[in-house]
């Protein structure tokens, strides 16, 4: 169970995890991308502005969260990443405490909501290739830690994969061989607040 308070400690790990992680997802994107991604996860969480979102209800951290992605990040991953918050605040309006039941329906949502937007479907490399086997592990058992391998072994399984979505998809089959950015910083999202 995560209350408001606990959501937000998770945030603030979130935060520290991309600035660490910075170089690693800029690396990743400087190989099959524009290389900015690392710059971007950052810049987009350092935008959260913990003093206002203290004593907030759960759902309206999600959305101060997804309303800062979406502002301050100019790549593709700030609308997309913006909408995977803004989906988890649409569910947890009347959430005080989030459990298990109510990730599932966050993640659910937060799929349908980037593949609306950004028109991606699994296997075309992109964050998605993360996100939808680990929503679908967590469906299944509602174990945690075994969605969490899952989604590991998924993110390093795009490096064999062509990209057909975003920046990537200009280099066809020479993105084969790199594993996708968005699936590297998917994956520390899922681990930092699920
Ligand atoms: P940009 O591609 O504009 O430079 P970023 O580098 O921040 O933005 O993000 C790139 C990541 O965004 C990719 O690695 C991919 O996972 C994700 N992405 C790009 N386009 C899409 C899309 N249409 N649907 C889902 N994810 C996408
Ligand atoms: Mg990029």
């Amino acid at each position: 169970m995560v209350t408001n308070k606990q959501l937000i400690l998770n945030l603030k790990a979130l935060v520290q995890e991309f600035e660490d992680n910075q170089s690693y997802l800029t690396e990743l994107d400087t190989k099959i991308g524009d290389g900015d991604h690392g710059n971007n996860m950052k810049m987009g969480f350092t935008a959260i502005d913990f003093s206002v979102i203290e004593d907030s209800s759960i759902t309206d951290i999600f959305k101060h969260v997804a309303m800062k992605l979406i502002s301050t990040v100019g790549g593709a991953s700030g609308p997309l990443y913006g909408t995977f918050f803004m989906e988890f605040a649409k569910a947890t309006v009347t959430v005080e405490q989030i459990d298990i039941s109510d990730y599932k329906v966050c993640l659910t949502a937060a799929i349908q909501g980037i593949q609306k937007r950004g028109g991606a479907k699994l296997g075309d490399k992109t964050l998605l290739d993360v996100l939808i086997p680990f929503t679908e592990e967590l469906e299944k058992s509602s174990d945690l830690d075994l969605a969490k391998q899952v989604a590991q072994k998924k993110a390093s399984e795009t490096k064999e994969y062509v990209a057909l979505k975003g920046r990537a998809s200009y280099l066809n089959e020479r993105s084969i061989g790199h594993m996708d950015p968005g699936c590297a910083s998917m994956l520390i999202l899922l681990e930092g607040i699920i």
